[in-house]
């Protein structure tokens, strides 16, 4: 395997570099670095920039703002991005609907949606999960029922993240209860301002307001916001899903936080071998990590993802998890009081470091819970 960048991708590298260090405001970019939770305008401030650049959405068709780009070369915007504390795009949008619209869209909704999907100017929320139906999504219970060219819709979708922002939300709905459950199942794009539809927050246990539920009675949706064939849903989930999980495991952001944890407790770390070598070890097991990430993107160059991308979000979410937890012990007493304002005297990284580590506990859950990636990583590398 050939683990040098050649010159050209070097110079790639150093352009990602130049332009998230010095084009994104720094203002949002040091929020990140503080743990911050971002407003929306951050986030879409972020996302335009990235955009009026071309790097919102470069593993798009190249009609739509995609780049064409290597995987290696998509790999290393990921990497610089994250090494700069940029925020990503926003992944309903740009690893979800986009992607999805290209290529199961009608010309209507290509047309409609798809710039405004890349600059944010439409913030997407993702219906897919259900009370009863998250692992086992095609249990999904939510109705859509033909009223001449409209549907209307009943039932309710929960865990929908960021879904105060949202602006349109994408669903998966049951449009024939009498098949076999993954073949009576459409997308259709639902208004978020539409009557009937209502947002119901969920209080979390870091204090944040991240997730909602989404309750639906007697929603009118138009005949033509339904995504590909009726009843051809289960197609276009398993498409996203399949997206959603490559790039979840932040291995350069994990790498970051964990260089700036021994940064600001360097004296301590220095001064307790034990400390030290839990830091060591860390390390080494996010070097492999990086290697083994580098050797899935030389593996599915142009191709479908690897299954070796459920390897990356089992070890990558339990390394963040346990860099959290490393950040919330280098704390220490500080770690308690995630209540103070900002006139507190102590540093804020230090006051976030346990609402953070409450937060990733989500990590091993979304894009598919851990267990079942081991599922995956047992049936499709190890043939048992
Ligand atoms: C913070 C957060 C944000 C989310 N955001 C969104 C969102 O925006 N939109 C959306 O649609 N959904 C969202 N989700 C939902 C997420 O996709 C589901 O939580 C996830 O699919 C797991 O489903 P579940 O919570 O119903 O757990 P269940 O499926 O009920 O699983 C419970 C436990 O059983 C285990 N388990 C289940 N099946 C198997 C199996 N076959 N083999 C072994 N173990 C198994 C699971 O791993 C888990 O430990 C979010 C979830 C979280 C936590």
């Amino acid at each position: 395997m050939q683990l040098e960048l050649s010159e050209e991708d070097r110079a790639f590298r150093e352009e990602m570099r130049d332009f998230f260090t010095t084009k994104v405001p720094e203002e949002i970019r040091d929020a990140v670095k503080d743990g911050q939770e971002l407003s929306k305008e951050q986030i879409v401030a972020s996302q335009q920039a990235l955009n009026a650049a071309g790097l919102a959405v470069p593993h798009w068709p190249e009609q739509y703002g995609g780049r064409g780009w290597s995987d290696l070369r998509r790999h290393l915007w990921n990497e610089e991005m994250q090494r700069a504390f940029v925020p990503a795009p926003l992944a309903f949008n740009t690893s979800m609907i986009g992607p999805v619209l290209a290529q199961f869209g009608s010309e209507e909704l290509k047309e409609r949606f798809m710039a405004p999907t890349a600059n944010l100017d439409v913030w997407w929320s993702q219906g897919f999960s259900e009370p009863d139906a998250g692992s086992d999504l095609a249990s999904l219970r939510t109705t859509a029922v033909r009223d001449g060219d409209d549907w209307i819709v009943n039932g309710q979708k929960t865990w929908t993240t960021l879904g105060q922002y949202g602006d349109w939300i994408f669903t998966l709905v049951r449009t024939n209860p009498d098949v076999k459950k993954q073949a009576g199942i459409s997308m259709l794009l639902i208004d978020m301002t539409s009557p009937g539809l209502e947002v119901r927050p969920i209080e979390l246990i870091d204090g944040g307001h991240e997730v909602n539920e989404v309750w639906f009675s007697d929603v009118r949706v138009p005949g033509a916001n339904l995504v590909g064939e009726v009843d051809g849903g289960w197609t276009i989930a398993k498409f996203l899903l399949g997206n959603e999980r490559v790039g979840v495991a932040p291995v350069a952001a994990t790498k970051r936080n964990l260089a700036l944890a021994k940064d600001r407790y360097a004296e301590r770390v220095a001064a307790d071998p034990l400390l030290a070598a839990r830091v060591a070890e860390l390390e080494n097991e996010l070097l492999a990590l990086e290697l083994t990430a580098l050797r899935v993107v030389a593996h599915s160059e142009g191709g479908e993802p690897h299954p070796a991308s459920s390897v990356l979000k089992l070890k990558g979410t339990e390394l963040q998890q346990a860099v959290s937890e490393l950040a919330v012990d280098l704390a220490g007493p500080a770690s308690l009081a995630s209540g103070a304002d900002d006139g507190s005297a102590l540093p804020g990284f230090a006051r976030r470091a346990t609402p953070t580590y409450l937060n990733l506990r989500k990590a091993s859950i979304y894009g598919g819970s851990n267990e079942v990636q081991r599922q995956i990583i047992s049936k499709t590398i190890l043939g048992l």
